[in-house]
C-alpha cells in the first residue's frame, strides 16, 4: 500500500501495520486514504461515500494511531453495538455508552475509559451532550469526534433526527478536537447543511463516486401474479440473504404469508408490529437464522449485515433517494448483488394520492407537495427509461458516468427489448381512449383492446367500436404496461375523477400530445422484458453479473464454511459477519489455505481473528474433500 505523499513515512508505515493487524486490509479503497490523512492531521472533514464504501475505516484506523479517545456519534443503539462487537473481535478496544447497557457494562466502560485503554467510544448524540459526560471526556482527553450518518443533522436529509441538532455545540464544547462527518447522502443541500451546522473549519471535503458497480439493477413491470415474480427472484438466491420491500404494511403481511406457504422462511417487519416482534425479525436476519425479510421502509438503518445478496422492491419507492438508500443495503461486502424493482404505473398514483392527502392534512406549503411530486416523477421516469440504470442513478446524483456500458443492468445486459411496431400499438391504444371519450380506467381499456366479451363492455356497446379487439393477440399485462409507458411519455394523461362514491377514480384521457400520436407525427419507444424461451432458462438467468465473485470458488466448501461460521457465531453470541465476511469465506473456499500463515494473507483476516477462529476454519478446510463443482 503506497501512502507516500499523504502521510509522513513513519505514520504511513504504522498505518499499514494497523490495517493489516486488525482488519487484514492491504489496500485502501477510493478516498479512504485522504480521509484517514485528514483525521491524522486533525483537520475537520466531510466524507461522502456510498453505503458499503468503507467510511468506518476512515475514523477507526486513525483512532488507533492517535493519542486520546476518538468519539463516534451514532444514531442507533443497534448500529453502535454492531460496530463495537466488530471492533472488539478485531482486537480493538472499543466501548459504547448507551441506555441499553447494564450497570456492570457501564462500570466496565467507565473504568476502561478512565484507565486510558479505550481508543474508540461510541455514543448517542443525547449522551454526548450530558454535562457529566462532557466533563469525563474533558478529563481523559478527546482526540477527534466522528459523526456517523451525519445527514441526520439536516432537515433536507431523508432521516432527520432532532437530537442531531444539538451537535452544533460540539465545536465550543471541545475546541481541541477535530470534527469529522460521514454520510452516504449525496445531495448538495444536505452537504452544505452539514458543513454549516457543525461549523467545520477549513474542512477536507471528499465526495466519492456514487456508482455501485457490484449491484445489478433490474426494473420489471409488475404482473398480477406478483408472487411468481418474487419467487423467480428468490430462486436465484437460494439460502442467500435478501430484503423485500413493500409499500404498505398490508402488502408486507400478505407477501410474508404467501412466501411461508410456498416454503420460503420469511419474516415480516413494519412499524405496526410490536417492538419485540420487530427486534426478533431484525436479530434473526443479522444472525442469519432467517435470510428473507419482507418489510416496509421502516426496516433499514442499523441493518449492518454485509452479505445481503438481493433487494427486491415489489412497488416503486417515492424517490430515487429512497431507492438508492434501500438498494444500498445490498452487497456492502463488495460482492455481486441484485436489485430488482417490480414497477407499475399504479404505484405512481398510490404515492401521489398519499402525498396529496398528507399535504391536505398537514396543511403544509404547496412547495413541499410540489417537491415530493417532483421526486416521484423522477422515480417514475427512471423506471420507464431505456438509459443504463447505473448511468441514470449516477447522473441523478450529479456525477458523470464514465463507463460506456455497465454490464450490470437490465438494459445493458440486453434483458429489455423494444416492442416491435410500437408506433402502431401506440396509435391503437390512443384511438381506443378517444373512442370511449376518456371516461374509463386502464383495466377497462385493456379489456376493450383485447376484445373481451364481458357484460359491462356489451352493455355499453363498446364491443361495437372499431378498437374492440385491436390488440387481442397481446397479453393484458403487456398492454397495461405500454399504456403506462405512454402516460409516462406524456402521450396520454391519467387523471382522477369524482364518482358517486366521492372517491377519486383514475381515468385515461387524451391531451395535446395524443393528437400528435394519432396523426402519426411522433413515435415513442416502448420497452418490454425479453421473454424467456419455452422450456429454456429465464432471460435473467443467462446473465448474472453476480456470478463474477464466484470464480474458482468451491461452492460446497463455501456453504460448509458458512455453516461453521454460524456455529461459531452462535457460540460467541455475535452475528456471523463479525466472525468473517462472505468475501473472506469465498477466498478460503477458493484458495484453500493450508497453514495459518497462508490464511493470514487472505483479506479480512487480522491477528485477532486468526488467533480466535483460524484453527477451526483451517481444520475444516484440510478435512473437506475437493469438490469438482467449482464455478468458473
Ligand atoms: P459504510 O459505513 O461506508 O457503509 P463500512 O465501513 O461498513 O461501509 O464498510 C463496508 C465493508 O467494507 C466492511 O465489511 C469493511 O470491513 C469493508 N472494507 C472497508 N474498507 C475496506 C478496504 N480498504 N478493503 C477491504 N474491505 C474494506
Amino acid at each position: 500500500m503506497d501512502l507516500a505523499g499523504t502521510l509522513p513515512p513513519q505514520l504511513s508505515a504504522e498505518l499499514v501495520d494497523v490495517l493489516e493487524k486488525h482488519w487484514g486490509i492491504r489496500s485502501l479503497r477510493q478516498l479512504q486514504q485522504p480521509a484517514i490523512a485528514a483525521v491524522l492531521a486533525r483537520r475537520d472533514s466531510l466524507v461522502v461515500l456510498p453505503t458499503g464504501g468503507g467510511k468506518s475505516l476512515c475514523y477507526q484506523a486513525p483512532a488507533l494511531l492517535s493519542r486520546g479517545v476518538t468519539v463516534v456519534v451514532s444514531p442507533l443503539i443497534s448500529l453502535m453495538k454492531d460496530q463495537v462487537d466488530g471492533l472488539r473481535s478485531s482486537g480493538v478496544n472499543a466501548v459504547r455508552l448507551d441506555s441499553s447497557l447494564s450497570l456492570e457494562e457501564r462500570q466496565f466502560a467507565d473504568r476502561e475509559l478512565r484507565a486510558g485503554r479505550v481508543k474508540l467510544l461510541f455514543v448517542s448524540p443525547e449522551r454526548l451532550m450530558q454535562s457529566d459526560f462532557t466533563m469525563l471526556l474533558q478529563d481523559i482527553g478527546l482526540n477527534a469526534i466522528a459523526i456517523d450518518e451525519a445527514h441526520c443533522i439536516s432537515q433536507w436529509g431523508h432521516d432527520f433526527r432532532p437530537e442531531y441538532r444539538q451537535l452544533k455545540r460540539l465545536r465550543d464544547m471541545f475546541p481541541g478536537a477535530s470534527l469529522h462527518a460521514y454520510t452516504a447522502t449525496a445531495t448538495e443541500r444536505v452537504r452544505k447543511d452539514i458543513l454549516e451546522q457543525l461549523d467545520l473549519i477549513n474542512p477536507e471535503v471528499l465526495i466519492g463516486n456514487f456508482d455501485r458497480p457490484n449491484l445489478t439493477y433490474r426494473v420489471v413491470p409488475r404482473r398480477g401474479d406478483q408472487i411468481n415474480q418474487v419467487l423467480d427472484v428468490l430462486s436465484r438466491h437460494k439460502s442467500e440473504g435478501g430484503i423485500i420491500y413493500c409499500i404498505s404494511r398490508n402488502d408486507v403481511n400478505t407477501l410474508a404469508g404467501q412466501l411461508n406457504k410456498a416454503g420460503v422462511k420469511a419474516m415480516a417487519y413494519h412499524a405496526g408490529l410490536s417492538a419485540i416482534e420487530r427486534s426478533k425479525t431484525q436479530d434473526a436476519f443479522l444472525e442469519e437464522s432467517c435470510d428473507v425479510v419482507v418489510a416496509t421502509v421502516a426496516f433499514g438503518m442499523g441493518i449492518d449485515r454485509s452479505n445481503v445478496r438481493f433487494v427486491l422492491h415489489t412497488g416503486m419507492p417515492k424517490s430515487l433517494e429512497h431507492y438508492q438508500q434501500e438498494t444500498g443495503r445490498a452487497g456492502r461486502d463488495g460482492l455481486g448483488a441484485e436489485c430488482v424493482l417490480l414497477s407499475s404505473g399504479q404505484d405512481f398514483f398510490t404515492w401521489k394520492g398519499l402525498m396529496e392527502k398528507a399535504a391536505r392534512e398537514s396543511q403544509s406549503e404547496s412547495s413541499h407537495l410540489d417537491s415530493s411530486l417532483g421526486h416521484l416523477n423522477d422515480m417514475w421516469r427512471y423506471c420507464r427509461s431505456s438509459v443504463c440504470r447505473h448511468r441514470s442513478l449516477v447522473n441523478y446524483f450529479g456525477q458523470e458516468y464514465l463507463e460506456e456500458k455497465c454490464d450490470a443492468c437490465d438494459h445493458c445486459l440486453g434483458e429489455t427489448v423494444m416492442v416491435p411496431d410500437a408506433d402502431v400499438i401506440a396509435q391503437k391504444i390512443v384511438s381506443c381512449v378517444a373512442r370511449v371519450r376518456g371516461s374509463y380506467g386502464i383495466g377497462y381499456l385493456v379489456s376493450i383492446l383485447r376484445g373481451e366479451k364481458i357484460a359491462k363492455i356489451k352493455e355499453r356497446g363498446h364491443d361495437q367500436i372499431s378498437t374492440f379487439g385491436l390488440l387481442k393477440q397481446h397479453d393484458a399485462f403487456d398492454i397495461r404496461d405500454w399504456m403506462y409507458q405512454l402516460i409516462g411519455h406524456g402521450a396520454l394523461s391519467q387523471i382522477e375523477i369524482e364518482t358517486s362514491f366521492g372517491k377519486g377514480m383514475p381515468v385515461v384521457r387524451l391531451n395535446k400530445e395524443s393528437m400528435v400520436v394519432l396523426r402519426g407525427e411522433k413515435s415513442y419507444r416502448l420497452l418490454q422484458p425479453l421473454k424467456a424461451k419455452k422450456g429454456g432458462k429465464g432471460a435473467v438467468a443467462a446473465h448474472r453479473k453476480d456470478e463474477d465473485g464466484w470464480e474458482g470458488v468451491d461452492r460446497d466448501l463455501f456453504e460448509e464454511l458458512r455453516s461453521l461460521r454460524k456455529t461459531i457465531a452462535d457460540e460467541i453470541g455475535m452475528p456471523p459477519y463479525i466472525v468473517f465476511h462472505d468475501a473472506t469465506l469465498r477466498e478460503f473456499a477458493r484458495s484453500r489455505p493450508s497453514s495459518l500463515e497462508a490464511m493470514r494473507q487472505v483479506p479480512g483476516v487480522g491477528d485477532a481473528k486468526l488467533r480466535n477462529f483460524g484453527a477451526k476454519f483451517l481444520a475444516h478446510i484440510s478435512t473437506s474433500t475437493k469438490s469438482g463443482a467449482t464455478v468458473s
